[in-house]
């Protein structure tokens, strides 16, 4: 492969990666007692590598907390990106 497809692959792998949505979390105005962000209208829960966003805190986003609160994040909705919508929030789709 010559070296320009290589780069153009590579960009478009990084466009890909972009496209996913680069999180700008937000800090959250309101928390649980233990400390769980809630949300705002219009914000959702997302974590940096994952592909789903969610609009309600479902189990899964109770299980990421206990799991590693720290990769729970709030983001306002526009930055979903191309993140779907996790399936136990909205069952058969928004
Ligand atoms: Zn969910």
């Amino acid at each position: 492969m010559h070296a320009a497809q290589l780069k153009a692959r590579r960009r478009a792998a990084a466009a890909a990666a972009r496209d996913l949505g680069r999180l700008r979390p937000v800090l959250p105005s309101r928390r649980t007692p233990d400390g769980m962000p809630l949300l705002e209208v219009g914000q959702v829960y997302a974590t940096p590598f994952g592909e789903v966003f969610h609009p309600v805190p479902c189990e899964v986003v109770g299980q990421l907390w206990d799991a590693e609160p720290f990769g729970l994040l709030v983001i306002e909705r526009e930055q979903i990106g191309r993140r779907t919508c996790c399936p136990v929030c909205a069952p058969g789709g928004e």
